[in-house]
């Protein structure tokens, strides 16, 4: 019986591959199993140093530069031959862009169940994962008895925790150079993607509430100051002031960080399906009855044109202050 994880990499391993390896971690030392770990990207000399004092057995990977970027094509038919020859009872990823999609194509490949975007795992004589339904108004526990039990896990939930030293093992496998239908030609860095909000821990939104689109730099200013990415409602994407990728809701995109800044936002159900596992949701609304109030820890009334730069200017005599600092760690600015 085993655990293999499939390791989230862009450019070296992502926050949400130490998420699921550590929440494998815990499965695996309940259920009395190994866990081993799947990489495939660009040669990663130093891999068996950072997966170092997480529990893993083995490390299997296939390291090639023609595997340094995404393409379901080869990455699942490499997982696909590794889970068919490793027979794990449990395959655990991120459910990250990239997660999503190829566990979703590995699933239908093996013909197995998949549970998306689980915020919980337990182990009780057999795996349980808690995944919220309906917008998320709901958390269902399921039991996921298919062989292997697929799962994804939501960003930024699951501790990044090591114990101990162990190194695990390194597995190489060969690339199977699998002939490719689609070549990446070059990434094009958007202005939206340059954090990626689903695992960023701190999200600075604007609602309609920002008047119009010649606003957003001030709201990513204040991005910029506490390393947040930025996120919008719907009203603002559906009227052209914003890509759909920064939409935030029940029909954009789950976030889950550890600060929610929402700013001009009213709190229409339907966005707050996208922040409720935000551990601390800020709000700056003018209007005093709007219903965000009712849902976030902490609310300021006001024009968010006045408070947002006041908060930046903080942010930024805070920072220098800390810059002038003797070495010391007195004032601490999230960044
Ligand atoms: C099927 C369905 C799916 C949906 N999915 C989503 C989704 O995924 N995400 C989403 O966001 N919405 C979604 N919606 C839309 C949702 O119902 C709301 O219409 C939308 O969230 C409202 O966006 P808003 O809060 O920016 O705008 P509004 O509701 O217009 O609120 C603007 C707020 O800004 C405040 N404001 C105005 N000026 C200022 C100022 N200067 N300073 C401070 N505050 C100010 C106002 O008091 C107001 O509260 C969905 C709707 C449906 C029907």
């Amino acid at each position: 019986m085993s655990i293999l994880v499939l390791l989230d990499q862009r450019g070296g391993l992502k926050p949400t591959a130490l998420e699921a390896v550590s929440a494998g971690r815990v499965i695996a030392s309940v259920a009395g199993t190994d866990l081993h770990a799947l990489y495939i990207g660009r040669c990663n000399p130093g891999l068996s140093k950072e997966l170092k004092g997480f529990g893993l057995k083995k490390i299997f990977a296939c390291e090639d530069d023609s595997l340094a970027h995404y393409s379901s094509e080869s990455y699942v038919a490499i997982a696909c031959e590794l889970v068919r020859s490793l027979n794990p009872d449990v395959v655990l990823g991120s459910a990250t862009a990239v997660g999503k999609e190829s566990f979703a194509s590995l699933a239908a490949r093996l013909n197995v169940e998949l549970a998306q975007d689980c915020v919980g795992l337990s182990w009780n004589d057999g795996l349980t994962a808690t995944k919220p339904i309906y917008g998320g108004k709901v958390l269902a526990e399921m039991r996921v008895s298919d062989h292997p039990a697929m799962l994804t896990l939501r960003p930024n939930l699951f501790k990044i925790s090591r114990k101990g030293e162990d190194i695990p093992e390194i597995v190489r496998l060969e690339n199977p150079e699998i002939p490719v239908r689609t070549h990446i030609r070059a990434i094009v860095q958007t202005a939206d993607d340059t954090l990626e909000l689903t695992e960023a821990k701190i999200v600075v939104s604007g609602g309609r509430g920002i008047g119009g689109p010649e606003n957003w730099p001030l709201l990513q200013d204040l991005c910029d100051e506490l390393g947040a990415a930025l996120g919008a409602s719907r009203a603002t994407v559906d009227s052209g002031w914003i890509s759909h990728a920064c939409q935030v809701g029940q029909t954009g995109k789950v976030v889950s960080p550890d600060l929610y800044i929402a700013c001009g936002i009213s709190g229409a159900v339907q966005h707050l399906a996208g922040i409720r596992n935000a551990r601390v949701i800020v709000a700056i609304n003018k209007d005093p009855d709007a219903p965000i109030f009712d849902y976030c820890d902490y609310g300021l009334v006001g024009d968010l044109f006045e408070i947002v730069p006041i908060l930046i200017a903080e942010l930024r005599s805070l920072r220098w202050m800390n810059s002038n600092d003797d070495g010391s760690t007195r004032i601490n600015v999230a960044r």
